[in-house]
């Protein structure tokens, strides 16, 4: 199914790259949203987010402000004139948010994978002129992304953009949720026209890592970022760790390389982002081969066995340079990695003999 797309046309502000949304995790208190708003709007932030209803993993922690909380986005509305946008997850979110005059919907990576979900959102927004924003599903599954898109673009939704917040994996890594760049470049290709943001946030999980992404996005030629931003980072009451002042924000933005000639580097970056998601792959693999080695150390002491398997070893190098072969590659590269490789490996299974 095609999508029918009109322009974002977010604040008039969209012909300059990168349109920013900016603001907290959640609506905590109204001191916090009216304080952090009125910081990012004096940076000269245009639109302005806060969770208002929070869906996390487990019962108990921060579930969001929930209705009260939009009369504090109403405020800020009043006081800054920055648009507002909170995320919706059910029919009720979106009568609420249509009747409190919030200007921007976005549907979380959660709900973007329920179609059930998506569909009771699309039916609430039946004839609704909104913009609505679709964060990626948390996992990576590119039609479930455009599959989501084409249910709320089937309500009359026109004005419609796709938000890239990485995906979640089980093994630990550096990112919070992987970028996965080729799926957001993917979904570039599919739908030239769709609007797509970044956000760096929800990728990294780590304050330190805003910056670099904010500029990878921006170099793959993503037209805007959704950042967290709070007034006190350290105290928030959900994803403290991944959040920013709007002054740290602002220098964050104030750094950020535009390249104006968006194509004649984006096909270098979509490359080197393609390389980094291989490295990224890579190095996980190999930290996973490293602790079922380990295990295997685990059970070689418990049964007595010597740690160099010497029929298994050669094995091992004989049977990667084969496959080596068969992709195309040079036995010898490979066989020459698998020492390396196999060479720490009896290193980890000697430590753990030796404990
Ligand atoms: C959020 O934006 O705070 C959020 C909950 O994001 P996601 O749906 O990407 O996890
Ligand atoms: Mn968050």
């Amino acid at each position: 199914m095609e999508l029918e797309l009109n322009p974002l046309a977010l604040t008039g502000i969209d012909d300059k790259r990168p349109t920013i949304i900016a603001g907290p995790c959640s609506a905590e208190t109204e001191e916090q949203v009216m304080s952090t708003a009125h910081q990012l709007a004096k940076n000269g932030t245009r639109i302005f987010r806060a969770g208002i209803w929070k869906p996390r993993t487990k019962p108990g922690g921060f579930e969001g402000i929930g209705t009260e909380g939009l009369a504090w986005l109403k405020r800020v509305k009043e006081e800054t004139g920055m648009l507002v946008t909170t995320e919706v997850a059910t029919a009720k979110h979106v009568e609420e948010c249509l009747n409190a005059g919030i200007d921007i919907l976005w549907i979380g990576a959660r709900t973007t994978a329920n179609p059930f979900a998506v569909q009771e959102i699309a039916d609430a927004l039946k004839g609704v002129d909104i913009p609505v924003l679709v964060k990626n599903p948390v996992n990576p599954d590119l039609e479930l992304w455009i599959g989501a898109m084409e249910r709320i673009n089937g309500a009359g939704v026109r004005r419609l953009g796709a938000i890239h917040r990485g995906f979640s994996t089980y093994d630990k890594k550096i990112y919070r949720n992987l970028p996965q760049w080729h799926i957001p470049i993917e979904l570039r290709r599919r739908i030239p026209e769709l609007p797509i943001f970044c956000d760096p946030s929800h990728i990294g999980g780590k304050r330190e890592l805003v910056a670099p992404l904010c500029q990878q996005a921006m170099d793959l030629g993503f037209d805007g970022l959704i950042v967290e931003s709070h007034c006190h980072p350290d105290g928030a009451w959900s994803d403290a760790a991944q959040q920013v002042t709007p002054d740290v924000l602002s220098y964050i933005l104030s750094l950020l390389v535009i390249r104006d000639e968006k194509h004649t580097t984006e096909n270098l970056a979509q490359l080197r982002a393609q390389i980094d998601e291989c490295d990224n792959q890579l190095i996980e693999v190999l930290a996973k081969r490293m602790r079922v080695c380990r295990e295997i150390g685990t059970f070689k002491k418990e049964h007595g066995m010597t740690v160099l398997q010497t029929t298994r070893y050669n094995e091992i190098l004989d049977k990667r340079g084969a496959q080596a072969t068969l992709c195309g590659m040079s036995a010898e590269l490979i066989k020459r990695v698998f020492e390396a490789i196999h060479e720490d490996s009896v290193r980890q299974q000697m430590e753990i003999i030796n404990q």
